[in-house]
This record gives C-alpha cells, structure tokens and sequence, in this order.
C-alpha cells in the first residue's frame, strides 16, 4: 500500500477508534475496570505518549529545515535576485486569499443565519487575551539575536535572518560558494529526516486521532449544528472550490492533482491541527511532489504557515456573524469591512499553533463592537473545526506558492505532473549511494 494509503487509512482508523472508545466512557455497558484500564493505559497512556512524540518530532525539524531550506533558496537566487518581486507577489496572495475567504463566510453566514434561533447560554467563561500593539508587533520581525530566534521558534524572524544569510552567501564569492554547497547538502540531510518521519506518520497520525476522538465531546455539535455546518461548508468551498479556481485560472495547472498530492498533509494537518507541525510535510510535498523550486518554497511555505491563515478567517467571519445574530445585533457595512480588515490582518504574525484563531477572534470581535464573551458559545465545537481549516490553511499555502512559483519560472511541471515524483526521486537517490 502507499504511503498516502496507510496514512488516510490511519486517519479513518484513529478517528473509528476513538468514536468508539468515547461510546464506551459515556456508556454503561463495559465493566468500569475494563473503562478505567482503556482510559488511563491506551488512550490516556500509550496513544497520548505516541502522538505527543510524533507532534514533538515534528517540530524539531521545522526550525532546521526552514532555515537550511530557506538559506538555500535564498543565496541560489544569486546576482539580480527576484527575491524581492518574489515577497511582494507572495504577500498580495496571501492577503487577497485571506480577504476572499472571510468575505465569502460572511456572505455564507449572512444567507444561512446560523445564529438565528440559538438560544444558547454560555457555560465555559473566555477571557480574551490582549494583543500587542502593530508597532511592537512590526519591530518583532527583525531578530535581534537570531539563536534566540531559533530557540524560541520565531518564524518570521528566521526568515529574516536566512533571507539575509542568503543573500550575503550570494555575494560572497568562493566563501559563500563553498557555505552554499555545505547547506544544499545539508537540506538533503534534514530531508531526509523529514522522510523518516513521513514513513511513521501512519502512527502518530493514528494515536493522535483515536485519543482526540475518544476524548472529545461529539455532543457539542448538536447544539451548534448551524454554526457547525456552515463553517464546514465554506471550509469546503474555499478549500476545493476557490483554490482549484485560482490555480486552473492563474497557472493553467490541473488542481485535481494538487488535491490528490496534498492528502498526506492533510491528514497532518487534520491530527496536530498546526499548520506549524505540519511545515516540514507541507514544505517537503510542495518542493518534491508539486514541483516548486526552493527558491520559492523555501520562502513561501514558512511564510504561509506563519502569516497565511484562509481557514482560520472563514471561522472568524462566520463566527462573527453568528455571535451577532445570537445576541440580536444587527452588522453594518462598516462593521463587515471592519471584519475583513482585521480578520485578514489578524492572521499576521499570529503563531500557527492549535486554537490561536479563538484568541484572535477576540481582536475581530472588538473591533466590530460585538461581545467577545461571545466566544464561549463557540469554544465546544472549535477544536473539531481547527483541524479541518488547518488543512485549508495549508492547501491555501501550497496554492499560492504553485501561482508565484509559476510566474517566476521556478516551477518543474514535469515534477507536478508525474504521480510517483517523490518515490522516483527516492529511487534515485540510493542507487546512487
Ligand atoms: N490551528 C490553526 C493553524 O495552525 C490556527 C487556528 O485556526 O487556530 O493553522
């Protein structure tokens, strides 16, 4: 079976497992030893300790290969770099998508009316967290120590110091030649590793899942069922529909092929619900199976899973709407082009961690003078609906690095067209050695 295979079918499994096991504490049919055993020794013991080692092997290696990937790209791009034409392209994208994607859940919102007949009293308190200032939060991309940088996981200032390592091993003549044929090397290597991880993902994808599921409270979605569905639906329209239009439209590319390569990193994104873990899958399938010269993805990829967040604005625009209807607050103009403003903005600079769309909702919620106590009614159903926008969120990056790609000629289309391009390359690689 192919990895893909094993991976999606250790998603399905994960998820059934965990169902299952959920039915099972809630119920009172098994023998309570046989519950506390399955609670407190598999899901609570050997499936937590699995998913926790596989989300942390993950991590590890998103700090080295951004920065290897990123200097790569970066110093190859040599004498009359494109870099910047590059970051302006990239940018424009990654705001117009994010903007298109709220407009479009407050359209949705505005014609389904999630929140019209919800009578709903908030259970959980939610006390939102105040954001820096635009200011501070402008000066934080610019590393003044770029190994705290690195301890910290500072996403946007590793690539500033990369972007500029880069640059000056392309200017360097024969000292930077040699450095940059040591980091071309190097982002074998850290590949490599990423590989590794890949062939266990079937487990950790199914560890993670099973004790998700077996823990989570299913119930939640019946109450919020109209919330639910119409965050699912754009989710879906955004994430199938927009982009295949994008790129048929932009790049001429056939997006069926862009679906069926991104299923791995998916289900990534679907078990950690990061699209931070899942840098190192996304930036590995973007380079090797779509065809995206590191020059681009080396810069994109970080970037997006940093800045770019389509998912987690449809989420916002929806709930902002449906948090107005509950509490009979009737939106402006000005209030929805508020939203799109902040909810686009919000996404900057945000870390790309499990949850961080609730804090910023806040931001979004203030802004459009909406309650953001309001959060609480939502809070039940958000870890459900974070997996799948991160996989929108990560689609939404591959997407956008497919356009820029393609309109710098730093694209191989034969890598993209070919279904097997990564195994070939694998092939290749230990004949060699
Ligand atoms: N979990 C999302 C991500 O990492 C962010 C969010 O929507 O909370 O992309």
């Amino acid at each position: 079976m192919s990895l893909t295979n094993r991976i999606l079918l250790a998603m399905v499994a994960g998820v059934a497992l965990g169902s299952i096991c959920n039915l099972i504490f809630n119920g009172t049919a098994a023998p309570a030893g046989f519950q506390t055993i399955l609670q407190d020794y598999v899901i609570g013991g050997v499936f937590d300790v699995v998913g926790r080692i596989f989300v942390a092997s993950l991590k590890l290696l998103v700090v080295p290969l951004v920065f290897v990937s990123l200097v790569c790209g970066s110093s190859s791009l040599g004498e009359g770099s494109r870099m910047g034409p590059i970051a302006v392209k990239t940018m424009v994208f990654y705001l117009a998508t994010t903007a298109i994607a709220v407009s479009i859940a407050l359209a949705f919102a505005s014609i389904l009316q999630p929140g019209s007949d919800v009578q709903l009293v908030a259970d959980v308190a939610f006390v939102p967290t105040i954001p820096p200032p635009l200011a501070d939060v402008l000066v934080d991309i610019f590393p003044s120590n770029p190994v705290r940088a690195m301890a910290e996981g500072k996403m946007l200032q590793i690539i500033v110091f990369a972007l500029l390592l880069g640059y000056a091993i392309s200017h360097a003549g024969e000292p930077g030649r040699r450095i940059s044929a040591f980091f071309r090397d190097l982002e074998v290597v850290v590949m490599r590793m990423v590989d590794v991880l890949m062939k266990l993902a079937p487990y950790g994808v199914f560890a993670l899942l099973a004790k998700l599921f077996a823990n989570m409270g299913i119930g939640a979605i019946a109450d919020l069922a109209a919330y639910f569905f119409t965050v699912l639906a754009v989710l879906l329209v955004h994430g199938l529909v927009i982009y295949s239009l994008l790129l048929k439209t932009l790049t001429g590319l056939s997006p069926r092929i862009l679906i069926l390569k991104m299923r791995p990193v998916w289900a990534f994104a679907f078990s950690t619900a990061s699209s931070g873990a899942t840098l190192p899958v996304t930036l590995r399938t973007v380079e090797r199976r779509l065809g995206v010269h590191n020059t681009v993805a080396g810069f994109t990829v970080p970037l997006g899973a940093t800045i770019n967040m389509d998912g987690t604005a449809i989420m916002q625009g929806v709930a902002t709407v449906f948090i107005a209807q509950v509490y009979g607050i009737d939106l402006s103009m000005t209030a929805f082009i508020t939203v799109i403003l902040t909810a686009t903005l919000a996404s900057v600079g945000t870390a790309a961690v499990p949850g961080v769309g609730l804090i910023t909702l806040a931001l979004v919620l203030e802004q459009a003078g909406l309650p953001v106590e309001g959060i609480a009614l939502i809070i039940g159903v958000d870890r459900l609906l974070d997996m799948v926008r991160t996989a929108v969120n990560v689609t939404g990056d591959a997407t956008v690095s497919l356009i820029v790609a393609n309109s710098e000629k730093q694209f191989d289309e034969q890598v993209y067209l070919n279904p097997n391009a990564d195994q070939i390359e694998a092939e290749g690689a230990e004949k060699a050695a």
